[in-house]
């Protein structure tokens, strides 16, 4: 290919980001070339601006500019609950449903043997810890509804029950295979609603 070096390298940079193939990386690295310096720059600032500051909660795990992050900083959340989920995406799925008034705690993936990922990957142990320290009186597993996922939700719940709280699991009704982060507001919201104690 005929592409001055500086321009190929965009793209082969842009081709490496998650659901970015080689034209989309093609079509971005143009739009970009015929963008103004000050847009590109505003860009670059911000590519380098969120590794800088994005740190990951101290109690929550969630990503955040401040620690604590402003969720478990807000008084007003009802910190007797506790919605367990995979990854920070998750948290932004469960707030746009505006239904859910509690706490998070991400787990920062799932069980996942073929992957190698067990337990001790996953923040469980801060999660147990979390509910030693605290007067938690529910805490819901609002994981992927697929294989890991369940799997994940399961490990969790046994170990839950040792403790005096109740431990609900979102209803099922969501497709399953998926990721939570997918699943669009009506149907989190009824799948929170419907949640079943395990
Ligand atoms: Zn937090």
């Amino acid at each position: 290919m005929h592409l001055p070096k500086s321009l190929a390298q965009l793209i082969k940079e842009l081709s490496k980001l998650p659901t970015i193939g080689p034209k989309t990386a093609q079509r971005l690295a143009f739009y970009i070339v015929k963008s103004p310096k000050d847009k590109v720059q505003s860009l670059a600032d911000a590519l380098l601006e969120v590794k800088e500051k994005i740190r990951y909660c101290s109690i929550c795990g969630n990503l955040t500019d401040d620690d604590p992050c402003t969720i478990c900083s807000d008084e007003r959340r009802d910190r007797s609950v506790i919605c367990v989920v995979h990854g920070p995406q998750d948290v932004l799925a469960m707030e746009r449903t505006r239904e859910f008034k509690g706490l998070y705690h991400v787990l920062n993936g799932a069980i996942s043997p073929m992957d190698g990922i067990g337990p001790e990957q996953l923040r469980i142990k801060e999660l147990l810890a979390r509910i030693n320290e605290n007067k938690i009186r529910e805490v819901i597993l609002a994981t992927d509804p697929n294989v890991e996922g369940e799997a994940t939700a399961m490990y969790v719940a046994r170990l839950l029950k040792s403790f005096d709280i109740c431990v609900t699991k979102i209803a099922s009704g969501m497709p399953f295979g998926g990721d939570l982060e997918y699943v669009d507001e009506v149907t989190l919201s009824k799948a929170l609603e419907g949640r079943r104690e395990l």
